[in-house]
């Protein structure tokens, strides 16, 4: 098969049955039409009719070399710079039909996985079935063009003991028992985002495990259909109301579920295991692949097109009420502007100093894609501040469809007109800042940039760790030992 056409994916979508309990009902299937979803599943077929646009066909696909179909781009294994330009150019395009707003775009685990794929080696030192699963469940996530969404960490219950100790050990998913063809998995993960319209579910490793015998059963990286029998998911309440897109601009395209995962006995056949009870494995599963730097860099594209997007709105939201010469005005769009030039910066390094790595991989520099991870998530709580403090009473002066249509509809025609926009083009934008700066869709994008790659805080502590600052203490100690 090949990169698949929006008509394609929803049809997977609707043969698809997973369980979902979401506002007191329990879906099984039929997730295209439910109202929590279907707007977003809509969002997400387009992107694959983009695949197939005669203006972006050329960057989002390339020639598998297994089944000479044209495939998408964010699965193709980078040999030369124009492998990473084209792996760049491809994520663009994604993200700038999201405004960035969507985070968890198929490209995202595609490039994980491409990753995983080419350091098959790497997993075949444990046992070489793994080092030929990831390879086949790669080439199978290429062919079909799947949609996967990955978990990560153990439920939030007591961060004071690992979560290994959470419940006496009976809480956090683990491996129960095994069987003569694969492993059962109990538990639950905290999070899994796009879980309900997702293809599959990658059970990745994330927290440091030990490597005591306690830690055995907590280490496993697996992928399985997102219907897989005893598999849960408990969706948080929906920020897509259902409101028109006028109103809700933002959040009746983009809103991603985020749902908690529960593993009730789920049988993981063994050719879908890529690690099983080796901490070691698990521990490098990111870092040794070098799957963490081409997630990094689809992320980056995706906030530098978010970046982009606020630049323009706070530009036209400065421009139609009049406030661009004022100082202070400009102060916070330089901001805006700077963190944008940096993140292009970043992503030009990462690309200008990549290394192929011993996989035969040409990867991206992960210094300056670090970077920009450690920064993001604090820089992007500064932008709807800035939307909040700019947009000021416009913010409330955001009437519906309806009202524009409606009875008022004079009255908005004649006070709510700004320095460049009519009534109605004024509230139209400021409705689109409103979902970018106060809305509980924009509260949940603020959260979202934040914890993206994990808690900030302890990422920060595993980044001054893993950075050599030997020669710059030595250039000054040497200072301070001239005589
Ligand atoms: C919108 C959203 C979508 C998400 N989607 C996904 C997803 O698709 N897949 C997925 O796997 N995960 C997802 N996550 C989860 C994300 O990975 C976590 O939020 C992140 O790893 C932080 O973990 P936590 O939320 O459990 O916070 P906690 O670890 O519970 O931290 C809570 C607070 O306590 C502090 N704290 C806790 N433990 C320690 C410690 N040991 N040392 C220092 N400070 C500590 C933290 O600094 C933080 O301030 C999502 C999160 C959000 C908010």
């Amino acid at each position: 098969m090949a990169a698949r056409t929006g008509k394609e994916y929803l049809e997977r979508l609707a043969a698809s049955r997973p369980t979902v309990h979401i506002q007191g009902e329990t879906l099984t299937g039929g997730i295209q039409e439910h109202p929590a979803f279907r707007n977003v599943v809509r969002t997400y077929a387009e992107l694959y009719d983009l695949q197939h646009s005669d203006e972006h066909k050329d960057v989002l696909t390339y020639t598998s070399p297994t089944s000479g179909e044209p495939v998408g781009t964010s699965f193709l294994t980078p040999k030369t710079p124009n492998d990473l330009v084209k792996r760049r150019k491809a994520f663009k395009v994604w993200a700038d039909h999201s405004n960035g707003m969507l985070g968890r775009t198929g490209d995202y685990m595609n490039s994980s996985l491409m990753a995983l794929a080419s350091a098959a080696d790497w997993f075949a030192q444990a046992d070489p079935a793994f080092g030929e699963n990831i390879r086949r469940y790669y080439e199978k996530a290429r062919e079909e063009d799947l949609l996967c969404t990955h978990t990560l960490i153990p439920p939030q219950v007591n961060r004071a003991v690992a979560g290994t100790q959470q419940a006496g050990g009976k809480l956090a998913a683990r491996i129960v028992r095994e069987d003569d063809n694969g492993v059962v998995i109990s538990g639950a993960r905290m999070l899994a985002t796009i879980a309900p319209f997702a293809d599959e579910m990658l059970v990745f490793p994330s927290t440091v495990l030990r490597g005591t015998p306690e830690d055995k059963p907590y280490s496993y990286a697996f992928a399985i259909p997102n219907d897989t029998p005893g598999l849960r998911y408990i969706a948080r309440e929906p920020l897509d109301y259902d409101r028109p897109r006028h109103d809700h601009p933002l959040a009746s395209r983009f809103e991603e579920s985020d749902c908690v995962v529960v593993f009730d006995d789920v049988h993981v056949p063994f050719e879908r295991c890529f690690a099983l009870g080796d901490a070691e494995l698990c521990n490098g599963f990111y870092s040794q692949t070098s799957s963490v730097v081409h997630m990094t860099h689809q992320v980056v594209t995706r906030t530098t097109a978010k970046t982009e997007y606020i630049l323009g709105l706070v530009t036209l939201l400065t421009e139609a009420i009049g406030i661009e010469q004022f100082q202070h005005v400009q102060e916070d769009v330089a901001e805006i502007i700077t963190t944008l030039e940096t993140l292009r910066a970043f992503l030009r390094a990462a690309e200008a100093d990549a290394e192929v790595n011993e996989y035969g991989v040409l990867t991206p520099a992960f210094a300056p894609l670090n970077a920009a991870r450690n920064l993001y998530p604090k820089l992007y709580q500064r932008f709807p501040q800035i939307l909040r403090k700019l947009g000021a009473s416009g913010l409330m002066a955001t009437p519906t469809e309806l009202d524009i249509q409606g009875p008022g509809a004079a009255d908005i025609e004649a006070y709510l007109q700004s320095a460049t926009l009519t009534g109605p083009e004024r509230v139209k934008l400021f409705r689109l800042v409103w979902d970018t700066c106060i809305s509980a869709f924009s509260s949940r994008q603020a959260l979202y940039e934040y914890y993206f790659f994990g808690d900030p805080v302890r990422m920060a502590g595993a980044y001054v760790k893993s950075y050599d600052r030997e020669p710059y203490k030595a250039r000054v100690q040497a200072f301070l030992d001239r005589a």
